[in-house]
């Protein structure tokens, strides 16, 4: 059992299933005369994110005054920096930490507005040139989520990737153009994070490419991990691009018993290594889960929601 399901997520079918086959929840029908309402904003329309309400302590000023008796209770939404500060000694002692990844956005707004309202920094990975795409970037950068671009990838079971993706046969001179569209396709982006990509992945002379145009946008990446041989971690590290990767898919199975075995699991690993990254999709079951989880999570599980930025550039 365990080793069939370790061998979907090694071959790299599982984001491609269920974003592919299964594909995106269905809209709810009350909002589906939505038509393309997702016009582009003017890039200065779109706000970025905002300032975190409790200005972060430098490491001079944490040195300088000792630590207060009570902990400063930081908001959940508070918009980390791009990459992390060196952790500060109190940080050592912090609880394990989890972010949270949904995949595959863009295409329902009611689904967007749900993740949005989740009471954590949890990212939306959007997809380009979905319907939805623009509006929900700028509601989650106002409400200080984290914005991803989920830019499709080609996949080694040869289902169709979407507008705006990338594929071992094109041309660098393509490769780029398709990239930039994608990347300008909606704001703000703050990272990038693989749709499907299990061939893609695996080919390090792409991944250069890609990481190239990232570290020249000052964007991160997050190897949704589609494909064990996946050379986007080291193509990023060789390029400078700050990166994680994913350690647990919430829901390949949506069935109660099996988001919970994952979650779980992803608790586990975050108390195990410090940190953990759980990449889940738009389903209803999923959110509904999540609704249910996240509330009081610190103080049941001991695990903290932290934005996927928070995590950039630990070793992992
Ligand atoms: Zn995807």
């Amino acid at each position: 059992m365990a080793a069939a399901l370790l061998a979907a997520l090694l071959l790299g079918c599982s984001d491609d299933e269920s974003a592919g086959s299964a594909g995106e929840p269905a809209e709810p029908s009350a909002a589906a005369p939505a038509a393309d309402t997702a016009e582009p904003l003017a890039p200065e329309a779109a706000s970025a994110l905002p300032e975190p309400a409790l200005p972060v302590p430098s490491v001079a000023d944490q040195a300088a005054t000792p630590a207060p008796a009570q902990v400063p209770v930081l908001p959940l939404e508070e918009p980390a920096p791009l990459i992390s500060p060196l952790p500060l000694e109190s940080e050592a002692e912090a609880l394990p930490m989890l972010s949270i990844i949904i995949d595959d956005v863009g295409n329902s707004r009611a689904a967007g507005e749900r993740i949005i309202a989740l009471p954590a920094p949890v990212a939306l990975a959007i997809m380009p040139f979905t319907r939805n795409a623009q509006v929900l970037a700028t509601l989650a950068a106002e409400a200080g989520k984290p914005v991803l671009l989920h830019l499709p990838m080609e996949n080694l079971a040869g289902l169709a990737i979407g507008e705006g993706g990338l594929d071992t046969g094109m041309s660098r001179a393509e490769f780029d153009a398709q990239l930039q569209a994608s990347l300008n396709a909606f704001t703000p982006i703050q990272g990038v994070n693989n749709h499907m990509g299990s061939k893609l992945t695996a080919n390090r002379e792409r991944m250069d490419w890609l990481m190239a145009r990232l570290a020249a946008r000052q964007l991160f990446f997050v190897d949704s991990r589609t494909n064990k041989e996946t050379q986007a971690a080291f193509a990023a590290q060789a390029a400078g691009v700050p990166n994680v990767s994913r350690d647990v898919f919430l829901d390949n199975e949506r069935t109660q018993v099996e988001l919970e075995r994952e979650f779980r699991l992803v608790l586990a690993r975050a108390r195990k290594q410090g940190a953990a990254v759980l990449i889940g999709h738009p389903y209803p079951e999923t959110l509904s889960f999540l609704e249910r989880q996240l509330p009081e999570l610190e103080s049941r599980e001991g695990v903290q929601l932290v934005s996927v930025q928070r995590l950039l550039s630990r070793p992992h």
